[in-house]
């Protein structure tokens, strides 16, 4: 089957066509500036040059069209027609307790994501978009909704619950969800399988350390709990965004500073993480490395603040199972990164670990990276979130 995965933002939209069986990616892009100006779509075939298409793009609907277009076109196409796209997959960030899997999506569906929205206000909205954008222009294809919160609703309560009032969770769902789900799911999963066993005999520990990133641990096949929260802002200090610090910050800074909670909130996704912690250096762990290299001292206060965070989270989860048989590490800084990964598997000694330093350096493939005798099983896995969904697609048409 043919599976075009969707992921829209509030400007953005990326696609993958990818054939299920093959598992072969037939053509990926992005859609950037949807809405402002200066729009274009960066559309690569498998096989052949990429092309950039500057055009006026008002809204998703143009944008889904062009997508189908660039598809089906005479010289950089990679299908004859539409009837060759089986189905959609459309990645949705929150999913709520409402949906703790993939779904077909119908128009109680469409709903119950809409009404999720004050939970995820800048995602949802877009996601629908998406898919509404898909049924107007695809008429008659299946569009598939996967969530990023649906694996960790097997979180436990005192996993999920903060030490708020009751009521703020029986109001407004106030809770911890997680997010990246699709990743943890897929990578606990074939964590398992690179050492022939099944991920329902094992503990396993996933850090997804990409421009956003989180951990989670996966305990006899389920997520028992994982650092993101309400919204992706909690857990492990990231790119831009900050992850745990004490609340009482917010108002101290608001007072400080003269701002308003909403303008504190962006601070704390966009300003802060490494690229704060670096005096606003960069948010990219290749500018940072080299910068440290280079003996800047923020550099290099991001990234040991950066690896001991990593490496505090790996400890509580691992009091959390009482035990860990696989630490995996993905996303782009854990597939590319010496330096992080280096730096977080320097705390890692006390559970017996023991890693190899120059497989430490090999970039981008499934990898093990302990030596045969280290206590505990530390790999490199590469995530594939578009092949994760084009599955889950699958699976239900
Ligand atoms: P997201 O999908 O959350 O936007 P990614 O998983 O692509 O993010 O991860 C982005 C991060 O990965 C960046 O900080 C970048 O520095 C790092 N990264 C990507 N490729 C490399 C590389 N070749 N070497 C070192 N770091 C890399």
């Amino acid at each position: 089957m043919n599976i075009l995965v969707i992921n829209c933002g509030s400007s953005s939209l990326k696609y993958q066509l990818i054939n299920s069986d093959s598992e072969e990616v037939l053509a990926k892009g992005l859609v950037e500036r949807i809405g402002i100006d200066g729009s274009q779509l960066t559309h690569t075939p498998a096989g052949k040059d990429k092309v950039v298409i500057k055009e006026d793009i008002p809204d998703h609907n143009k944008a889904v069209k062009l997508v189908i277009d660039a598809l089906v076109d005479g010289s950089h196409g990679v299908i004859k027609s539409l009837s060759e796209i089986d189905a959609v997959g459309h990645r949705v960030v929150h999913g709520g307790e409402k949906f703790n899997k993939a779904v077909l999506v119908t128009d109680e569906v469409m709903k119950d994501i809409e009404e999720l929205s004050s939970l995820a206000p800048l995602h949802n909205p877009a996601n629908l978009i998406g898919i509404r954008s898909c049924q107007t222009n695809m008429p008659g294809t299946p569009n598939v909704a996967v969530f990023d919160t649906a694996f960790h609703q097997t979180m436990p309560e005192k996993a999920y619950m903060y030490g708020l009032p009751y009521e703020y969770y029986e109001k407004y769902k106030v809770r911890r969800y997680g997010f990246h789900g699709t990743s943890h799911d897929f990578v606990s999963k074939h964590a398992a399988e690179l050492i022939g066993k099944d991920r329902k005999d094992l503990k396993i520990i996933v850090c997804h350390l990409g421009n956003g990133a989180s951990v989670s641990a996966v305990q006899n096949g389920q997520c028992v709990d994982t650092s993101m929260g309400l919204t992706p802002l909690e857990g492990l200090i990231m790119g831009t965004r900050s992850g745990d610090m004490d609340p009482a910050i917010v108002d101290f800074i608001c007072q400080k500073e003269g701002i308003t909670a909403a303008e504190m909130n962006t601070v704390l996704n966009k300003k802060s993480g490494v690229y704060g912690l670096s005096n606003y250096a960069s948010s990219d762990f290749r500018d940072l490395s080299e910068l440290e290299e280079s003996g800047n001292k923020y550099a290099k206060l991001a990234l040991d603040t950066y690896c001991y965070r990593v490496a505090k989270y790996i400890g509580s989860y691992v009091a959390a199972m009482q035990g860990v048989d696989i630490i995996a590490l993905t996303a782009g800084v854990g597939e590319n990164n010496y330096r992080a990964r280096r730096g977080i598997c320097d705390y890692l000694g006390y559970l017996g670990v023991t890693v190899d330093d120059e497989k430490l350096k090999i970039r981008g493939e499934d990898l093990i990276v302990s030596t045969p005798d280290s206590k505990v099983t530390v790999m490199i896995v590469p995530t594939n979130e578009e092949l994760a969904i084009a599955k889950q697609t699958v699976e239900l048409v």
